[in-house]
């Protein structure tokens, strides 16, 4: 189809695929009327997955935020205490240290990661520490080698957000098994969905017996109806289970198409200066992709947004990364990375492209096109050096990606 030849469908950012079991699997529910928190499908999910990351307990939940809850819980953090958290990264992550009684310490983001910066975490350290959140931020695998030593070294729990990165790994083991525990999202926009749903894994017999009670209102796993702790109602339905079954059963055939797409933006915007393009993954990482990411040099969230309002004419969805979290009313209190950090720029500057498995060729070079076309006409204002008002230099980012 030539460029002219009438509207082209729309390029949302993110769509699910539902090409496996997930119709027999829900009418299995259906018909046998197991559509509440029991039934089959729940614990055969929760080993599946537990058995895909290499992680002996899964526990699933209602969504990768009571995950996170549960998870926190389960290390027994609670008011009083402090967890290190990345600023970049969904709310989500914050809002569960709060939900706990504990208070968010904001580390900053590594300039070509994107990913937490272990080297900034000696001096937010205080006393009150217990914990720390690491983010598999866009499928990219966090420096876990370094976090855990420092963990180690100073007696923290270390705990995986690994809600957009099912099935990416870290020097040779699946992100889900690289701490004390790990929660995943399967929201309808992640790698696999179930609808709303998630999953916390722990190698750790206690952890694993403590979230499971929590997430089924307290009740005694011995003595039906008795309640010696006050829990929560966080159940996933055998309906959510049913459908996270037959999509994990797709799993590692969706990773190798949006591998595939990946490296088909790759190859369309790797000569565009103004468009920098993930770094390419260490030894250590093999990371997966979410949602195909990149950041624009581009003087301020305004132009980027002008950049997406371009796209979104011609039918392309995008979305800008999350703002920094120490940025959002109900953080600003807490202490933060120092100003201007890496996180507020890459906040201010990431947009994610369509990134969903039935994407073709054509549909990724359309978009990657129009982002070239688009951030050129900014052009004129943009200088060929760095942004002098971009607070940390990307020009070693750019020589990465070249
Ligand atoms: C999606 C997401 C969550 C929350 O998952 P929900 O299922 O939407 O509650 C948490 N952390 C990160 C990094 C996410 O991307």
């Amino acid at each position: 189809m030539s460029e002219n030849s009438g509207r082209r469908r729309p390029l949302p950012v993110a769509a699910p695929l539902f090409d496996g079991n997930e119709r027999a699997y829900v009418l299995e529910c259906v018909e046998s009327t197991w559509v509440s928190s029991i039934g089959p499908f729940i614990a055969r999910f929760e080993q599946e997955f537990a058995g895909y990351c290499g992680v002996t307990h899964g526990i699933a939940c209602s969504n990768g935020t009571t995950a996170l809850h549960l998870a926190l819980l389960g290390l027994g953090i609670g008011p009083g205490d402090e967890v290190i958290v990345p600023s970049l990264s969904y709310v989500a992550t914050a809002n569960a240290v709060r939900h706990c009684g504990a208070e968010p310490v904001f580390v900053d983001s590594d300039q070509v990661t994107w990913n937490l910066d272990p080297t900034l975490l000696d001096p937010l350290v205080t006393e009150r520490t217990k914990a720390i959140i690491v983010v598999h931020l866009y499928g990219r695998p966090a420096p876990m080698d370094a976090v855990n030593a420092f963990a180690r070294r100073h007696g923290l729990r270390v705990i995986e957000d690994a809600a957009e990165a099912h099935g990416a790994a870290y020097r040779g083991r699946r992100v889900g098994s690289l701490a004390d525990v790990a929660a995943f999202s399967f929201f309808g926009n992640k790698i696999i969905t179930c609808g709303e749903g998630g999953m916390v894994l722990t190698d750790d017999d206690e952890i694993a017996a403590r979230v499971r009670q929590l997430k089924g209102q307290g009740q005694d796993p011995q003595r039906r109806y008795w309640f010696p702790i006050v829990g929560y109602n966080y159940r996933m339905t055998n309906v959510q289970a049913a459908i996270g079954l037959a999509q994990l059963e797709r799993l590692d055939a969706f990773l190798h198409a949006r591998a595939e797409i990946a490296r088909w933006y790759r190859e369309c915007l790797v000569e565009t200066a103004a468009v920098v393009l993930p770094a390419p993954a260490t030894d250590d990482e093999t990371p997966v992709n979410w949602l195909f990411s990149v950041v624009l040099r581009v003087e301020s969230a305004q132009a980027r947004e002008a950049v997406m309002t371009k796209l979104r004419q011609q039918g392309i969805d995008t979305r800008p990364f999350f703002p920094a979290i120490h940025q959002l009313p109900p953080y600003v209190s807490f202490r933060g990375p120092a100003d201007p950090s890496v996180a507020e720029w890459l906040g201010s500057r990431g947009v994610s492209l369509p990134t969903w498995v039935g994407m073709t060729r054509e549909d990724v070079e359309r978009a990657g096109d129009a982002l070239r076309t688009a951030v050129k006409t900014m052009a004129p204002k943009l200088p060929t050096e760095a942004r002098s008002d971009a607070p940390h230099e990307l020009r070693s980012v750019g020589a990465r990606v070249r």
